[in-house]
């Protein structure tokens, strides 16, 4: 699949400019197992990088003048490296320019440079387009101008470029696009940056995504409100437990000694956080001992609270998950993303995956007339350089 990607990339650069490419780079999107929004409350998260990827070709052109297309869209753009870096109004064409000028207040200095992208990663489905687009663009220009960047600054410059857009989101999409290992999941520190990859074999059991394929567009109003609520119980816990700095740091016990001190929206937020940030050290063990079907409730149970406690589904997400909690076949599965719409994370007996997927597909477009989008996903490697042979 990825092949022909790569081929496709490297013929329209030489097409397009003459020339083979020096380099070309392979930047993946990621899914998470489990952990979610955990990164702003200081827990742990559990993503991987996925094989589905944006394949980019770069090329220096002895000029102080960068040109850059997005095949996909059929656009490109040129930036003049010697004049400060300003918002465009193509909104692509942000990613890249957030991340040159990351580069630069960082110090870093390269020439001109050519450069044509091309994805087979959705975009918009909460797979990470976006930190793929981020990261690949540092990686190719640390490769063609021999800059020493240390993998994890990638992630934190790929991050910062994402706050200039205009979208304040947390580490863990950068850090897994970078970090990512064939068959490994990251448990990542979301507080202290620290990170332990854990074998992902799913044994008996295949990962695959369901894109509801809506976005509600109540999403940024309630993750705004889901941080001050989060915050508002914290500092609850924390005047009440002198010794607890972040969530953490508590047992579903705190939480629920203090829910006559907490508003009603406020508890139940602060339980799920607590829980959840519990149920990722459960993956971890559950993967460590090959124990799949555990993994899989946990996986039902973080649905669970999210659309009950931390109220960030949707009708369309609680009907994937309940309509496949019915199934023998399906272990476990929940939204995954910020909610409101995206995709869910499914793990399906080997065997009865397309079984499943004909069924689910059919009941969704009778309940919702909408279009169920499918992806099967392996986990893949981070951001890496290409090598033609
Ligand atoms: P995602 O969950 O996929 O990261 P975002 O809204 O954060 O969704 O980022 C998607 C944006 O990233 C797109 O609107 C576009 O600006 C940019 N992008 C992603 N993939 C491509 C691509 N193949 N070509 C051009 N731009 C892309
Ligand atoms: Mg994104």
């Amino acid at each position: 699949m990825n092949d022909l990607l790569i081929n496709k990339t490297n013929a329209f650069f030489k097409e397009k400019f003459g020339d083979a490419p020096e380099k070309v780079v392979l930047s993946p999107g990621r899914i998470n197992i489990i952990g979610e929004h955990i990164d702003y409350n200081d827990g742990y998260v559990l993503p991987a990088a996925i094989d589905k990827i944006i394949c980019f070709a770069f090329a220096k052109n002895n000029s102080k003048q960068s040109k850059i297309v997005a095949i996909d869209l059929n656009e490109e753009f040129e930036v003049d490296l010697t004049k400060t870096i300003s918002l465009s109004k193509v909104v692509w064409s942000n990613y890249i320019l957030g991340v040159i000028k990351q580069l630069q207040d960082n110090g870093f200095s390269f020439d001109g440079f050519n450069c044509v992208f091309s994805s087979n990663i959705p975009v918009g489905s909460g797979l990470s387009s976006s930190a793929a687009l981020e990261c690949g663009t540092i990686f190719g220009i640390k490769e063609l101008f021999n800059l020493s960047i240390p993998k994890v600054d990638i992630a934190l410059m790929g991050q910062k470029a994402e706050h200039w857009v205009g979208i304040n989101c947390g580490i863990m999409d950068q850090f897994s696009s970078v970090m990512g290992l064939e068959n490994k999941v990251i448990k990542i520190d979301c507080k202290t940056l620290e990170y332990e990859y854990h074998n992902a074999d799913f044994n008996d059991y295949s990962l695959i995504l369901f894109d509801s394929n809506v976005k509600h567009s109540l999403f940024s109003s309630a993750y705004n409100t889901r941080r001050e609520e989060c915050e508002e119980g914290l500092s609850i816990i924390k005047s009440n437990f002198p010794g607890i700095t972040s969530f953490r740091d508590c047992t579903e016990i705190h939480v629920l000694q203090l829910k006559d001190k907490m508003t009603p929206n406020v508890f139940v937020r602060c339980h799920y956080v607590v829980k959840e940030i519990h149920r990722v050290a459960l993956a971890c063990e559950a993967l460590d001992k090959g124990d799949i079907e555990a993994l899989g409730k946990l996986l039902f149970e973080t649905h669970e609270g999210l659309s009950k406690e931390y109220l960030v589904s949707c009708d369309e997400l609680d009907f994937i998950v309940d309509t496949l909690k019915k199934e023998e076949a399906v272990i476990g599965s929940r939204l995954m993303g910020g909610g409101f719409g995206g995709c869910t994370i499914n793990l399906i007996k080997k065997g009865e995956e397309e079984a499943i997927k004909s069924k689910l597909t059919k009941l969704y477009k009778e309940a919702f007339d909408i279009e169920l989008k499918i992806y099967d996903v392996k986990i893949g490697n981070g951001t890496s350089l290409y090598n033609r042979n």
